[in-house]
């Protein structure tokens, strides 16, 4: 456990600490958490330097790396600048679905340049009464001649105030759960969408979550993405993808308050002795170590597993499952075990408990991911 895995030596790994060294990204991630805005400049630079959209194919203009592949870069890109911009890298696959099932014109006008950095597109799917039971959103999406009317409010969404346009889920008028929803690419200037920003956050700052709303909103048929009434099952196929890349992105912002938290037990005295010959300070630690790593493994197995084309929907969510508890677990005790100055801004091992404390909230929470599970092992008896 002493050397960083993985892969400190791989060719992306160096990439990585150029473009951290020039955008001076662990400083930002910082300031962001202090000052909270979309760091624009840094977006741009992300795309500029080929580190947005690593797994979308190169066809549309992302990176095409396989998975695994792309999730070293994350996990070296979160240890060395916090989640922030780890997460931003993933935008584009959170807008898979405009990339994958959208017509070819949206694609050029709107996912292309997300992928350049240019321009952000959101993602809306919670409502203020459906966030983990999401097939039982109300936006209704009545169709009209030549389109679409959007009437409805979405809630928790991230950039709600910064996203030029959004994917929008909504569903036709009558029809009840997943079947009736379909995908829309909204641009958030027409007339009737009205964006606020919410409450601040505990972490993730610079996200500003907002709500939006939409008044008789009317959308051209050629914003909808993909068939009419499958908007739910693309949302699904997306998720079950990028949790996996989240649970990278959360190992690797452990990872690094571990190594910072084994440096300083090391070297600390109190009562005449190195916090680290303590064994209640030593052997959580230890454990750490070792979870965070065993959680690395279950991730990259997950991972390959969608690379060989395998249903892995409930490795991956276990993996992003597993990793935020190894993860918050190792933050708590990077926070404990500095003392004092570890709960304050001192150190960054406050700021990344916040950020990866919407880890078993946001992709799916926790227990509905482990309630998705149990349902594969005890399957629910078909009704007489
Ligand atoms: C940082 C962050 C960014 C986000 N960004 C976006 C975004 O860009 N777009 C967007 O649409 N949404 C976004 N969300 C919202 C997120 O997807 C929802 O918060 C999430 O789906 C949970 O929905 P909810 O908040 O309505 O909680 P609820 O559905 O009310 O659930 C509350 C809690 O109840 C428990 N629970 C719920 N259902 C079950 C169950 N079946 N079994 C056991 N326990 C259960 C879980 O602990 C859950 O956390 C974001 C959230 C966060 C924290």
């Amino acid at each position: 456990m002493s050397e960083l895995w993985p892969l400190p030596q791989d060719p992306l790994v160096a990439e990585v600490r150029a473009a951290v060294e020039r955008g001076r990204l662990a400083q930002r991630y910082r300031e962001l958490d202090r000052a909270p805005e979309f760091p624009r400049a840094e977006f741009r630079a992300l795309g500029e330097a080929g580190l947005l959209g690593l797994t979308v194919p190169r066809e549309l203009g992302g990176r095409g790396l396989p998975p695994t592949r792309a999730a070293i870069l994350l996990f070296h890109l979160a240890y060395l600048s916090g989640t922030t911009f780890a997460k931003l890298s993933l935008q584009p696959e959170f807008c898979s679905v405009l990339g994958e099932h959208g017509p070819a014109e949206l694609v050029e006008r709107w996912y292309r340049p997300l992928l350049r950095g240019e321009l952000l597109v959101g993602n809306q799917v919670t409502e203020p009464s459906a966030g983990s039971d999401a097939a039982a959103l109300a936006l209704e999406a009545a169709p009209t001649a030549g389109g679409y009317v959007l009437t409805g409010e979405k809630s928790e969404a991230a950039f709600a105030t910064e996203a030029e346009a959004a994917i929008v889920y909504g569903r036709r008028p009558g029809s009840a759960r997943a079947e009736g929803v379909s995908a829309f690419l909204v641009p958030q200037g027409l007339d009737g969408v009205r964006r606020a920003v919410a409450a601040p956050d505990l972490g993730e700052r610079w996200q500003r979550r907002g709500s939006i709303t939409y008044t008789q909103v009317h959308l051209p048929s050629d914003h909808r993405l993909g068939e009419e009434g499958e908007g739910f099952a693309y949302l699904q196929a997306e998720l079950a993808r990028e949790r996996g890349l989240l649970a990278a992105i959360y190992l690797g912002v452990a990872r690094a308050s571990w190594d910072e938290t084994v440096r300083h037990v090391g070297e600390r005295m109190a009562f005449g002795r190195r916090l680290a010959d303590q064994q209640a300070v030593a052997f959580p630690l230890v454990e750490d170590g070792a979870e965070l790593e065993a959680s690395w493994g279950f991730t990259v197995r997950a991972l390959e597993r969608l690379e060989h084309g395998e249903v892995a929907d409930a490795d991956t969510a276990m993996s992003k499952v597993r990793a935020t508890r190894a993860a918050l677990t190792t933050l708590e005790h990077a926070i404990q075990f500095h003392g004092g100055a570890g709960y304050s801004a001192r150190y960054p091992h406050e700021q990344r408990w916040r950020d990866v404390r919407s880890g078993p909230l946001g992709h799916g929470a926790t227990e509905v991911l482990e309630g998705v599970v149990a349902r594969r092992l005890w399957p629910r008896p078909p009704r007489r």
